[in-house]
């Protein structure tokens, strides 16, 4: 059973949080090269503690940035499965330094909560894993489950080099299944399963007329307004009940099914018109809100841009006109698809008179989405419900995040975003902060969770 190790939790909490705390003052900033001597040090850290608590074999992998701490434990035995687990120990950067009311790498509790740079992103919720791992270690001699680490030092700068070490290390890492706790519930003590991100790509439109801005009362009539060619192509690809109206932009979306409806439906979700003061919501005819952020994809002018913008007024005719255009994606759609159905949209919207061209965007991301009744899930549900005393929400995401997608397409495996941050942890601002009763209730969901792999 499962109470030794919490137990050693409850005994060990203080010298436990000074560790934390002596991690968290590290000041492990990824972006700053004045840091990283500092962000070798975190690292360096986590290898020690690694080492201390048992773990078979460690190693600082060393990229062209900043390294990644691997290490392993192969001790649970040959049925248990392997875990990757992945999370990250550099931070960002504080500034403004003058809005902090204490120190970003001394770290402080205040009013329940432990303030300091990194405590939710992502030091603190790496920490908790580790620290479950040295309770399991040190009251039962072993984890319940084959580890491997992945904790990387660059990911608050893109994570430059993890795709390409996930690649060149796929024998070293591959695994079972693979969890993350990089991510937040949707309010403080409730219970959140994130069982699926959006995925991405994005277009840029460009019109181009004459080849100079022209007097209105000279060409109007004569010439086209790029600005107008440019707002009726844009006009043509979706429609006023927010459906995309572009060839092929729904074929490969994986329906929305009644079950997955009906979870959507229980997550409490905020009031987007009053926390945004738009003026009422607008979503794809069909569906809600919630539904068309979750689990709908999505078409955003982002910026557009075009003739005079000063004020009063000047009579031209633009010499060009362009607008930015992403999409968020869902589970089937190709993004690289995608922006080849929109290139091919624009193309023939566009009128005569001008001449239009498409830029692709380089980055894209494809959406991820896992069961939400698979096993994994359902284990990880029943985890943090028993610790937190709340049934847990089901939510999907309309953000991306890169790992994942490159997880999964590397290595073809579920993966399980065990979160604990709450929306008030204010990452990357001044005064982050983690609080602590999440902290003592996540450690208890993971040590829920690990036991259940626990061989009878
Ligand atoms: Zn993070």
């Amino acid at each position: 059973m499962s109470d030794q190790v919490l137990n050693y939790l409850t005994e060990n909490r203080d010298r436990l949080l000074n560790k934390l705390k002596e991690f968290l003052a590290i000041q492990s900033i990824s972006t700053d090269s004045l840091h990283k001597s500092d962000v070798r040090q975190a690292a360096d850290f986590l290898y020690a503690y690694l080492e201390n608590i048992g773990f078979d074999q460690m190693e600082i992998i060393e990229t062209p940035g900043h390294p990644l701490v691997f290490a392993e434990y192969n001790q649970a035995g040959k049925n248990a499965p392997t875990v990757l687990f992945y999370g990250h120990y550099d931070v960002q950067p504080v500034d403004p330094i003058e809005e902090w009311k204490s120190d970003p790498f001394s770290p402080e509790v205040r009013d329940g909560r432990l303030y300091a740079r990194g405590s939710s992103d992502d030091k603190g919720q790496v920490f908790m894993q580790l620290a479950v791992f040295e309770a399991y270690m040190k009251t039962k001699g072993k984890i319940p489950v084959n580890v491997k680490v992945c904790i990387e030092g660059e990911e608050e700068i893109g994570s430059e080099h993890l795709y390409q070490t996930l690649y060149d290390k796929k024998d070293i890492f591959e695994a079972d299944f693979a969890v993350i706790s990089d991510s937040g519930m949707v309010a403080k003590n409730q219970p959140t399963i994130l069982y699926g991100l959006k995925g991405f790509t994005g277009i840029e439109i460009r019109v181009d007329g004459p080849d100079h801005d022209l007097h209105s009362g000279m060409y109007g009539g004569a010439i086209r307004n790029p600005n107008m060619a440019l707002a009726h192509i844009l006009a043509s690809m979706k429609n006023m009940d927010e459906v995309v109206t572009v060839d092929g932009f729904y074929d490969d979306v994986e329906p929305l099914s009644d079950a997955e409806r009906k979870l959507i439906e229980t997550v409490a979700g905020e009031d987007y018109a009053q926390a945004t003061g738009a003026p009422s919501t607008a979503s794809e005819k069909g569906y809600t809100a919630k539904e068309h952020t979750m689990a709908r994809p999505t078409f955003e002018v982002n910026g557009m841009y075009g003739g005079y913008q000063g004020e009063g007024t000047k009579t031209i005719i633009p010499a060009s006109a362009t607008a930015k255009i992403t999409c968020r994606l869902v589970p089937g759609q190709d993004p690289i698809k995608v922006q080849q159905l929109l290139k091919a949209h624009v193309d023939k919207a566009a009128p005569s008179g001008v001449k239009v061209t498409v830029k692709k965007e380089k980055l894209s991301a494809n959406a991820y989405k896992v069961e939400p009744d698979h096993p994994l899930i359902k284990k990880a549900a029943e985890s943090y419900t028993k610790a937190f005393g709340k049934e847990t929400v089901y939510v999907r995401m309309g953000g991306s995040i890169p790992v994942v997608e490159w997880i999964e397409g590397l290595y073809h495996i579920p993966i399980v975003l065990l979160g604990f941050g709450t929306p008030e942890d204010r990452l990357h601002s001044p005064n982050e902060s983690f609080p602590l009763d999440s902290y003592d209730k996540g450690m208890e969901t993971l040590v829920y969770y690990w036991e259940t792999f626990t061989e009878n």
